[in-house]
């Protein structure tokens, strides 16, 4: 008896067959599940070289060991591929009750490849596996589709469906469960070009466990401890929009685009104006905490609209980095990118991109459709957004993201294009907080604020603008991710209510794997996740040159920001020899033949020897 089914659906999506597959034992060991097990099977099953949107690229939804338990905020599934926006890995985890209910199915996985004639979705339920015409759901939505979906196998169905913007291939499409959505870097697009518009899955628990009396006195003692436990709280109460106030009285929070760090009329947008305008909480399966937040608009020219947000990065995205301090216009922004499919970080960013080569006259009315792209004008926003997601005029150019968007623009964009590999950066200013760019540099799937957290700079218990010895505190964070992304366990701290060994004790109790008992055993499968990633890097061409920050970062002064201002990032170099000494990689950014054997991956040393740079 084990928490692990040990199955994956593998759906082709050529032959229009699926057929289900057992999962190697030794990778559960060696890969733990989610984000582990998903990169295992992108590197041995794709080819160096794969066009994102063609149908050799695959994606694997994959959930964890713990996923589906009773344990808390351990539920979300991992979404990997190679990102049609960097051409490198990706991977983003999704929230909801989509995947617990895969489990409950007898599945822990699903690896989608090939590409269909017609747009199709995938049904499970106790009868099978189907793959049903989704012609009349093609266009749709992801809140029609969902109804639809419901309407047509039952109130209860999971779901995780793409919109508009997956169909149409905006690079920076989602996909979306309920209103939770997994896919910065674009697995939308990748699920869009197979024409493949989603997931519904009928089914009920419980999940086996190696020892469900341990694990159920486990989780008991753990949720005691939750209850009163004053960050759950406020995480329940706030979500991450508590973050906002605090980040830019210390210029963390970027604003026009990354020209300063202090947006007038902030408190317009903060937690407690977000407060007054909840409705209820809303939240992932299995977990207490519950920190989405429901809110809806009650005056002005929004009113009526409801979104599951915006949490810190929207608040930023579609509010501070644009100049804009509406309320109304930010709930409708995120309920508008949810119904479209998009990620609203890449989108606000390149939005933000936009106004600046507006405000610099490197493009003008003509370009933008007749927009008057004004800093704060979030009218022009919501047309953007409209246009993005269905791929119109110049939304079409923006769906691009903004490296490839500058490149076609020319005139010096590229400098005001803010991304690391092509992903946009998140809302994290890196020359006020150089730990944090350091990993934003460094992430194998580009800027994203969700691949390590350095928590002692961002709590203030280190320093946040020296530029040296940061390399070790990055690696750890970036090796901690991995674990938690393969656990898979919610990345906001005090929702799970477990330390380490608790961790480990509840993956002895639900998988029968004595190994997972030591919390160095897990730090090891975290760190060989991350340096798996980093080889298929390195077989797509990337190496140190692909870790580095915007020129922004590294030639202009940050201005207006608090103890930040005047700030530049002038050390990237030196911290990533101190990075890549910590993970035992060489100075060019490429696993070392040593590391590699160290940590198991002898299989991958010829390809390293072939392809490094
Ligand atoms: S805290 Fe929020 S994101 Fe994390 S598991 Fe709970 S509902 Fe999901």
């Amino acid at each position: 008896m084990s928490s692990y089914n040990g199955r994956m659906i593998r759906l082709n999506l050529t032959t229009g067959k699926s057929q289900v597959e057992e999962i190697p034992r030794q990778w559960m060991k060696d890969y733990l599940g989610g984000r582990g097990i998903g990169v295992r099977y992108l590197y041995e099953e794709l080819k160096p070289g794969v066009e994102p949107l063609s149908p050799d690229n695959k994606v694997i939804l994959m959930m964890g060991p713990l996923g589906a338990t009773t344990a808390m905020s351990v539920s979300r599934m991992a979404l990997v591929t190679k990102s049609p926006l960097t051409g490198a890995v990706a991977k983003s985890v999704m929230g909801g009750s989509f995947g617990a209910f895969l489990k409950f199915a007898g599945y822990d996985g699903i690896i989608v490849e090939g590409e269909s004639a017609k747009p199709v979705y995938l049904h499970i339920d106790k009868d099978g596996i189907h793959l049903l015409d989704a012609a009349g759901l093609w266009g749709l939505d992801t809140q029609q589709t969902h109804q639809k979906l419901r309407q047509k196998h039952g109130k209860s169905t999971q779901v995780a469906c793409i919109g508009p913007a997956g169909e149409k291939l905006v690079r920076y499409a989602v996909l979306i469960s309920d209103l939770r959505c997994g896919g910065r870097t674009g697995v939308g697009a990748v699920l869009g070009a197979k024409k493949l518009k989603g997931f519904a899955v009928n089914s009920s628990g419980p999940l086996s466990l190696h020892d469900a009396d341990g694990f159920k006195e486990l989780t008991r003692e753990i949720i005691e401890g939750l209850k009163t436990s004053p960050g759950r709280i406020r995480m329940s109460d706030f979500g991450t929009s508590y973050l906002t106030l605090g980040f830019e009285k210390v210029g963390i929070f970027p604003v026009k685009n990354f020209q300063e760090g202090h947006l007038e009329g902030i408190e317009k947008i903060g937690d407690e104006a977000l407060a007054g305008i909840k409705t209820k909480n809303d939240g992932c399966y299995g977990c207490m905490t519950r920190c989405g937040q429901v809110r809806q608009v009650t005056k002005g020219p929004y009113a009526g609209a409801v979104s599951e947000g915006p949490d810190y990065e929207t608040i930023w995205s579609l509010g501070g980095n644009l100049d804009n301090t509406d309320l109304g216009s930010l709930i409708a922004a995120d309920s508008l990118c949810d119904r479209l499919g998009i990620d609203t970080v890449s989108a606000g960013n390149t939005i933000g991109f936009a106004y600046e080569l507006y405000q610099r006259g490197i493009i003008t009315k003509k370009d933008t459709d007749g927009l008057e792209l004004n800093w704060g004008n979030h009218a022009a926003m919501m047309t953007l957004l409209e246009k993005i997601g269905n791929r119109e005029g110049f939304g079409k150019l923006l769906g691009e993201g903004t490296k490839r968007a500058a490149e076609q623009i020319g005139k010096g964009a590229q400098d005001y294009a803010i991304q690391v590999k092509g992903l946009e950066l998140p809302a994290y200013e890196p020359r006020a907080v150089k730990g944090y760019g350091l990993i934003l540099a460094t992430a194998n799937i580009g800027a994203s604020h969700m691949y390590g957290r350095p928590r002692d700079e961002l709590s203030g218990k280190k320093d946040k603008l020296t530029e040296v010895d940061k390399g070790q505190d990055a690696a750890q964070a970036e090796i901690s991710q991995a674990t938690q992304d393969a656990v898979i366990q919610c990345s906001f701290g005090p929702v799970t209510g477990f330390n380490p060994q608790q961790r480990s004790d509840l993956l002895v109790a639900a998988t029968g794997f004595k190994e997972f008992g030591d919390p160095a055993y897990l730090d090891k499968v975290g760190e060989r996740i991350l340096c798996l990633e980093r080889c298929f890097n390195v077989r797509e061409g990337f190496n140190r040159k692909d870790d580095t920050l915007p020129k922004r970062m590294r030639t202009e002064p940050l201005a207006n920001a608090g103890p930040a201002t005047g700030q530049v990032f002038k050390n990237l170099d030196g911290l990533l020899d101190e990075f890549y000494d910590a993970l035992g990689y060489t100075r060019q950014g490429i696993p070392s033949e040593v590391k590699l054997k160290e940590l198991g991956l002898d299989s991958v040393v010829a390809d390293i020897k072939k392809f490094a740079k």
